[in-house]
C-alpha cells in the first residue's frame, strides 16, 4: 500500500512536469518564429534603440511620449497591460523612474526585464549631489556612456531571440557607428564655442554629462531628479551667477514647467541683468514622432542647435 502511494505521487509530479514543459516550448516558438517580438520600453531615448536593433523583428512601444517627465512618471493602466504583454521589456534605471521601479522589479519574475544603465561601468556614473547615494541617471547626454545602454539591448534582444543574433548584432553596428558619427560631429561644434561662453543654465540638472564630455558648466535650478521643488534660494543663486558671469540665456526643457526659468529671467530682470529664454530643450524626453527629435540622434543633435 505504501510503494502503491508512493507510485501515485510521482505520477502526478511526472505530469505537472510535462505540462509545464508544453508551455515553455510554446512560448520559445511565439518568441522565435514568424511573430514579432513584443518589446517595452520606458523612454523614448531606448525605444529609438530598440527599433533601430530590432528592426521587423520587434513590435515595440514606449511608455513615456514627448514632454514627459521619467522622473514623476507613474505607470497607468494601460502601461500595466502593456507591460504584461510584453516579451522583454528595458528601462534606464539609475532612478530615473523612480515611480515604477517597483512594477518593474515585480515584472522581472517573470520576464526579461534589463535596467540598461546598470552596464555602465560603475567609475562612469556621476553622482546625485543633492541625493545621497543616488546616481545621476541622465546618461544619454554622453555616447561613450549610453553605448553601454545600446550594447544591453543588443544583448537581451540576443538572449531572448538567439536564432537572429546576426541580425541584432550587425543592426547593432549600424547604430552604435551612427552614434560615434554624430558625436565626432557634436565635438567639432563644440569647438567653435568659447570657453568662457560654454555655461548652460537649464530648468533641472540633466546635463552633468553632457557638460563633462564637452567642457560645459551646467547650472540647473532643479537637482537632478525634478522631484525637489526649486526654491527663491536657488533662484537667486542662479541669478548671481548668471549676473557674475554675465550670461544671458537660459533654456527650458520639454518634459519640466518653465516656472522656475521664468522666475529667473524675471528676477534677474528687476536687477538690471537682461536674461533671455533660450528655447526648449529635449532633455529627459524626446520630441514628436515623426520629427527630426522624436530620434535620438536627432534630440542629440537638438542641444547644440540652440546655441
Ligand atoms: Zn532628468
Amino acid at each position: 500500500m505504501k510503494k502503491k502511494m508512493m507510485m501515485f505521487g510521482t505520477g502526478i509530479a511526472l505530469v505537472a512536469l510535462t505540462a509545464c514543459g508544453t508551455e515553455e516550448t510554446e512560448g520559445d516558438a511565439s518568441s522565435s518564429g514568424d511573430d514579432p517580438i513584443q518589446v517595452v520600453s520606458t523612454i523614448g531615448q531606448l525605444d529609438d534603440a530598440v527599433t533601430n536593433i530590432g528592426g521587423d523583428l520587434v513590435d515595440n512601444h514606449a511608455l513615456m511620449g514627448p514632454g514627459i517627465d521619467p522622473h514623476m512618471y507613474n505607470a497607468s493602466q494601460g502601461d500595466v497591460q502593456l507591460l504584461d504583454d510584453a516579451d522583454i521589456v528595458f528601462y534606464n534605471g539609475l532612478n530615473l523612474e523612480a515611480n515604477m521601479e517597483d512594477i518593474l522589479e515585480q515584472m522581472g519574475q517573470g520576464k526579461p526585464v534589463y535596467a540598461v544603465g546598470n552596464n555602465v561601468p560603475e567609475d562612469m556614473i556621476k553622482a546625485d549631489e543633492e541625493e545621497q547615494n543616488m546616481p545621476d541617471p541622465h546618461i544619454w547626454f554622453d555616447i561613450d556612456l549610453w553605448s553601454y545602454a545600446v550594447e544591453e539591448v543588443r544583448d537581451g534582444l540576443i538572449e531572448l531571440d538567439p536564432d537572429n543574433e546576426e541580425v541584432y548584432t550587425e543592426n547593432a553596428e549600424t547604430y552604435l557607428s551612427e552614434l560615434t558619427e554624430v558625436q565626432e560631429w557634436a565635438y567639432s561644434e563644440i569647438e567653435q564655442i568659447e570657453q568662457d561662453q560654454r555655461v548652460l543654465v537649464t530648468a533641472h540638472d540633466a546635463f552633468q554629462y553632457f557638460g563633462d564630455a564637452f567642457d560645459f558648466d551646467v547650472l540647473g535650478l532643479q537637482g537632478i531628479s525634478t522631484e525637489a521643488e526649486y526654491g527663491l534660494s536657488d533662484v537667486q543663486r542662479i541669478i548671481d551667477e548668471m549676473i557674475e558671469r554675465d550670461i544671458t540665456a537660459v533654456f527650458g526643457e520639454t518634459s519640466v514647467s518653465d516656472s522656475a526659468i521664468e522666475a529667473v529671467i524675471q528676477g534677474a530682470g528687476q536687477q538690471g541683468h537682461d536674461v533671455e529664454h533660450g528655447g526648449e530643450l529635449y532633455s529627459d524626453a524626446m520630441g514628436e514622432e515623426g520629427t527630426e527629435e522624436g530620434t535620438y540622434i536627432g534630440m542629440y543633435r537638438a542641444t547644440f542647435h540652440k546655441w
